[in-house]
């Protein structure tokens, strides 16, 4: 199994998981060449993906998207009533909508779609489940629910977020209104909140941690790294490896 974060950060995301022969994108939040770029990167052919799965229609993650599924005629997954919101795809069969809390499969993956709080029209995080085990992502949310916390059990990867942190945000250049709107319950984890779903999700079985979707002028890799060792320090059940996500460079784990 293989979690790869193309890219993460307030400018765009993408990740890729491998599980056996199936290969997975979730969003697409930069151009399809710089996609293609990064996947190349990670010794991935674009055109070897099986499907593209999307969170939510935010920019940063479906920048490339139109262009992306144009090229390759890959099948997009996404919440019904988000393709109407989103760039034309150019080939209607190609997508397939979806329904939080209703698991779907592409090849050999299990993948359960489960709402999460922000402020987009329905947006979603995944689990995905095979014969390898189960990972799961849940980034750009405003609080993790008791639903993100069951959906995220088990895995033996996580990719969760880790925005901002709080002093950072108070104190930065943000105007008032983006502030209340990043901490709010339809905004983004900060470092702390993170760090309190993880402790939710430890067990023996948990392999790695990827922090994402940090903001570049309201957080620091080492804050961030910090609030999760917090809570890492105080339990002796696992040693997860803890990658922290960046915008312009891939982060891997494989195992
Ligand atoms: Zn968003
Ligand atoms: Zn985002």
């Amino acid at each position: 199994m293989r979690i790869c974060l193309l890219a993460s950060g307030s400018k765009g995301n993408s990740l890729l998981i491998e599980s056996g022969q199936t290969r997975i994108l979730i969003d697409a939040g930069l151009s399809a060449r710089e996609l293609r770029k990064r996947l190349a990167l990670v010794g991935v052919d674009a055109e070897s993906l099986n499907a593209l799965l999307i969170t939510h229609e935010h920019t940063d993650h479906v920048r490339g998207l139109g262009p992306l599924v144009r090229q390759l005629g890959l099948p997009v997954y996404l919440q019904t009533d988000l393709s109407r919101k989103l760039p034309d795809v150019g080939k209607p069969e190609c997508v397939h909508e979806f329904v939080a809390g209703e698991s779907f499969t592409v090849d050999d993956l299990t993948i359960r779609p489960f709402a999460i709080t922000h402020d987009s029209l329905a947006p979603v995080g995944f689990s995905l489940s095979g014969e390898h085990g189960k990972v799961g992502i849940a980034t750009d949310l405003g609080v993790a629910t008791r639903l993100v916390v069951d959906c995220l059990k088990d895995c033996r990867a996580v990719v969760i977020e880790t925005n901002h942190d709080e002093e950072l945000l108070r104190d930065g250049p943000y105007p008032w209104k983006l502030k209340q709107r990043v901490r709010s319950n339809h905004g983004h984890l900060s470092n702390n909140a993170g760090g309190s779903l993880l402790q939710e999700l430890l067990w023996d079985g948990l392999e790695s941690v990827f922090l994402g979707h940090l903001s570049e002028t309201n957080n620091r890799p080492e804050l961030a790294l910090g609030a999760v060792n917090k809570v890492l320090d105080k339990q002796n059940v696992c040693a997860p490896q803890i990658l922290v996500g960046r915008q312009h460079l891939p982060m891997m784990w494989a195992a």
